[in-house]
């Protein structure tokens, strides 16, 4: 059973399917692990990291692909480039299939069987492998760090002889897995934090992380949740009063951090460009939603903007932008799963097809695409709901100053494959306003934080520390790549620049 690993080829990402600590549990389970060289130089992992854990290091990516059983990967590749691998190859990773139905196409064609675990469902047994729960946690944390690295002042409350420096105000906007770490990083930070959500779950995790919850709670609001623990689309009339709120807490806020995403829909737009020119110069915005679309008006996906002195960072892949961990969580999520398919003891794949988890995820199989979403003829609405569509690359506003991106991510702002596809969002068939095919097996996904009835106070507490920690709970910690001593990392590199990267166009061999 030989495993490989490639380096990523989309531009601008440093993140790898596999670190030296998976390599060496999937050579325990009987595999043999090919990576080409250089796979985890994005990540900071050197060939001699994979080699010490017992991998061969190919010197192409043909030449680790030829033979493979199974292929891990972050970024969908080219049919093209799976030539070599063996009959039935399992590429398992980030596929990103919505919107691109010929490249999945091409992959049945070429006779793999693509596995997108962005469709795992979101059950207990499932965390472990919830790539979009390891990743948007990240996302949250560091959409913080970008925001304080842009923030001109400090952000916690300072008493020095000096004088006093009083917090920054940051408001969190969707509190779900991203925006709940959010609120905690920036609680660790010093800020003053408050939060919204259209869910009324998340008004006691909001809390028990210490922000304030900001909300119309109306009737509409306490029916605004689905059963599968998703926000359902508001009506305008909501949106409105929200608008209203949030309108004159936004214009007292330093900091705002936007992760509002609803199922199956672009993301809302949550502020306009009256808002951002109602803050005062200096203060900073994060869109993680830029990539579905974004939550604000003047967010260009992939650039720091400023308008009126308001810094707008749109960065899309924000997960990538702090690489060793994002591969460190993403590499346990895949082999989490790759367990579930090995027989350890006669070291060979042994699929059971009728697992929820792999019913949910395999794209295609045996030449056909076999995913229900993809495989069968449906009118193109049914198919590809609204937010599938790839938002198009916005123009700044006339007066918005567009600046470049730091290099290491500029690459990011040519339209990347969303971090959450609406894929995930229409695995939850209890939502009213869900597409109609959802994943087989799906009916058993309940998010935890659905599953129980309104929490007492410490529970609730409890429960935003599991989301947030979620994947690092799940997956705990023995060896992670990042722990290595800075002594066995290169030398020069401390951050990878972009250009450490090829720059090969997504999908190129
Ligand atoms: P998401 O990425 O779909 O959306 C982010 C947040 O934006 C959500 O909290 C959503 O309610 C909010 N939002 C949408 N529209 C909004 C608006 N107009 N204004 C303000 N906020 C708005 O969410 P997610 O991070 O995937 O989490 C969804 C749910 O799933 C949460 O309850 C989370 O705790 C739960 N979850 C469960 C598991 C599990 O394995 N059981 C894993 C991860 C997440």
């Amino acid at each position: 059973m030989k495993i490989a690993i490639v380096r990523e080829r989309f531009e601008g990402e440093n993140r790898v399917a596999a670190t030296p600590e998976t390599v060496g549990k999937l050579i325990a389970l009987g595999a043999s692990v090919a990576v080409e060289k250089g796979a985890g130089l994005g990540s900071r992992i050197l060939d001699k990291d994979y080699s010490e854990a017992g991998a061969s290091i190919a010197a192409s990516a043909d030449a680790a692909l030829k033979g493979a059983d199974v292929v891990l990967t972050v970024r969908r590749p080219s049919a093209a480039s799976l030539a070599g691998v063996a009959k039935g190859a399992l590429v398992i990773g980030a596929l990103d299939p919505y919107g691109n139905d010929k490249d999945v196409a091409a992959l049945a064609k070429a006779g793999v069987t693509a596995v997108s675990m962005e469709f795992m469902p979101r059950i207990t047994r499932a965390q472990v492998m919830d790539i979009l729960s390891s990743q948007a946690n990240l996302a949250g944390y560091q959409g913080v760090v970008e925001a304080a690295a842009e923030f001109d002042r400090a952000l916690p409350m300072m008493m020095t002889a000096a004088g006093t420096v009083r917090p920054a105000k940051a408001f969190v906007m969707g509190a779900g897995v991203a925006g709940l770490q959010a609120i905690a990083t920036a609680k660790r930070l010093g800020a003053v934090v408050s939060a919204t959500d259209v869910r009324p779950a998340a008004k006691e995790q909001v809390e028990s992380l210490g922000g304030k919850f900001i909300a119309v709670e109306d009737e509409e609001f306490k029916q605004a949740e689905t059963a599968g623990g998703y926000a359902k689309q508001m009506s305008a009339e909501y949106q409105a009063k929200q608008a209203e709120l949030t309108a004159s807490h936004i214009a007292k806020q330093d900091i705002v951090i936007t992760t509002a995403l609803i199922p199956g829909r672009p993301a809302p737009r949550l502020i306009t460009k009256a808002m951002v020119e109602s803050m005062a110069p200096g203060s900073v915005i994060v869109d993680l939603a830029a990539e579905r679309g974004g939550n604000v008006e003047l967010t260009v996906p992939g650039k720091v903007i400023e308008h009126n002195g308001v810094k707008i960072i749109g960065y899309t892949n924000v997960q990538g932008r702090i690489p060793t961990t994002a591969s460190q969580l993403y590499a346990r999520n895949l082999l989490a799963f790759l367990t579930t398919l090995i027989d350890a003891k006669e070291k060979k794949l042994a699929i059971n097809w009728d697992d929820e988890l792999v019913k949910a995820t395999v794209l295609t199989r045996d030449g056909k695409v076999v995913h229900p979403t993809f495989a069968a003829p449906a009118p193109a609405a049914e198919a590809k709901p609204a937010a599938v569509a790839k938002p198009a690359p916005k123009a700044p506003a006339k007066s918005v100053e567009a600046k470049a991106a730091p290099a290491k991510t500029g690459a990011a702002s040519k339209a990347a494959p969303a971090r959450k596809p609406a894929a995930k969002k229409a695995e939850v068939p209890a939502m009213a306003d869900a597409p109609k095919k959802a994943a087989p097996g799906v009916e058993q996904s309940i998010p935890a934080a659905a599953e129980a009835p309104a929490p007492a106070k410490r529970a609730a507490t409890k429960k935003a520390a599991a989301v947030i920690d979620a994947a690092a709970a799940a997956a705990p910690a023995k060896k992670p790549a990042a722990a290595k001593p800075a002594a066995s990392k290169p030398a020069a590199a401390k951050k990878p620049a972009a250009t450490k990267k090829p720059a090969a166009p997504k999908g190129a061999k």
